[in-house]
């Protein structure tokens, strides 16, 4: 590295490789810090969904400028990031969901019919209900975003715990990890599960709730469609209120997961043991019902921490303390572009957005 670097990031997830990769792109030089393995934590496994729509007006416009991040870097990194396969949602959330959608103009969402949807979603069951379809959305393709961006960052991206991080008095930020000491202008902390801890050193308590969610993934009967969208099912038809899934690239692998998680307590340890189990059994119960396209015996399975905030799923935002930034929230793969851009900026002395002030709870239905 030629310069001292100005900014750290900590947290090689797809939060702090977005930030890192969006502070490089302003000529800022930056140290991303990883415990571990980039993109192994909550943004570990291949594949999730890119989906515009929310329950919040301010969510929806913030995901469409994100998808024209993503569309930026797939260009400059050379690798296809997002499917251009759209998303279909199912059941009664389907009429409000539209209309969010179309109120705010310029997003090609619409309902569909059993026809198309079949045409667009060919492994599912005959279903007749509510369906809409989101066609700027898809699968995002999740390894190539995390190898592409950390083969950018290079020798920025050190494998390197942070223990602590502090104001130090002098209008800087000091870094304290592993093997070393070091001050930067500023830090920003996208640490997943890690973050809060972190803030609780300097003083802040962010209302993040961890829990521990199961995904399991299939394989498609036969030769794999063409062209197939991701899944949001809260319909109730094949005995779940609560189902995402997507497909892998060349789709002939579908990950389902229910949207329940299984609450933790604070230290970590699990009320019911057995609940990770009973949930990825009432996975594979939906995909018997729902997904006559898939092979039942599923192929494989990640168990993983998530972290949400109280005010929405989709819920998300910054906490700030003396020029440290945490960024907290569920479900942020797809903003994760647009909010790196908005954590470089705020890091660089712009204002942090109003809309991720933790006051604003972006992504509360309103
Ligand atoms: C199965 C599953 C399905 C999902 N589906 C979707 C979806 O369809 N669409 C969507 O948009 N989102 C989805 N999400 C949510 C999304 O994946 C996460 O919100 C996102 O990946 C979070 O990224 P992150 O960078 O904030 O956190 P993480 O990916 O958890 O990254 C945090 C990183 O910080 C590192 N770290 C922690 N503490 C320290 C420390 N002290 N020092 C150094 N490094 C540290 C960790 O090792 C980790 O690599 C899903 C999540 C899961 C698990």
């Amino acid at each position: 590295m030629d310069r001292v670097p100005e900014v750290a990031v900590v947290g090689a997830g797809i939060v702090g490789l977005c930030t890192a990769y969006a502070l490089a792109e302003r000529g800022t030089a930056v140290r991303v810090y990883e415990s571990g393995v980039p993109g192994h934590g909550q943004s570990g496994g291949q594949s999730r969904i890119f989906r515009h729509a929310h329950d919040d007006a301010r969510l929806v416009e913030f995901t469409r400028e994100a998808r024209a991040v993503w569309d930026e870097w797939a260009d400059r990194l050379g690798a296809e990031l997002v499917s251009r396969d759209g998303v279909v949602a199912l059941g009664s959330t389907v009429p409000g969901r539209l209309r969010i959608l179309q109120d705010a103009g310029g997003i090609p969402a619409r309902t569909v019919d059993s026809a198309e949807l079949h045409a667009r979603m060919p492994l599912l069951a005959d279903y007749r209900g509510p369906a809409m379809l989101d066609e700027g959305g898809g699968a995002i393709r999740t390894r190539a975003a995390v190898e592409r961006l950390a083969d950018a960052l290079g020798d920025s991206l050190v494998t390197d715990e942070v223990i602590s991080l502090y104001p130090t008095g002098r209008g800087t930020v000091e870094v304290v990890s592993s093997v070393g000491r070091e001050e930067y202008a500023t830090a920003v902390v996208c640490a997943g599960v890690g973050t809060a801890r972190l803030a609780r050193n300097v003083g802040l308590s962010l209302p993040v709730q961890p829990a521990a969610h199961v995904r399991l993934t299939f394989q498609v009967r036969g030769a794999p469609p063409e062209r197939v969208a991701c899944l949001q099912d809260s319909s109730g038809d094949f005995g779940e209120v609560g189902v995402y899934a997507a497909p892998y690239p060349g789709n002939s692998r579908y990950a389902v997961g229910l949207s329940e998680t299984v609450e933790v307590r604070e230290d970590g340890s699990f009320a019911d043991a057995e609940a990770l189990t009973a949930l990825s059994d009432r996975a594979r119960a939906y995909i018997s019902h729902a997904l006559p396209g898939l092979d039942p015996e599923p192929v494989e399975r990640l168990n993983c921490w998530v972290t949400s905030l109280p005010w929405s799923e989709d819920g998300m935002a910054v906490w700030e303390a003396d020029r440290i930034f945490f960024a907290a929230g569920h479900n942020l793969f797809k903003q994760a572009p647009r909010l790196g851009r908005a954590l470089a900026g705020a890091a660089m002395d712009d204002e942090l957005e109003e809309n991720l002030r933790p006051a604003a709870a972006l992504g509360q239905p309103r």
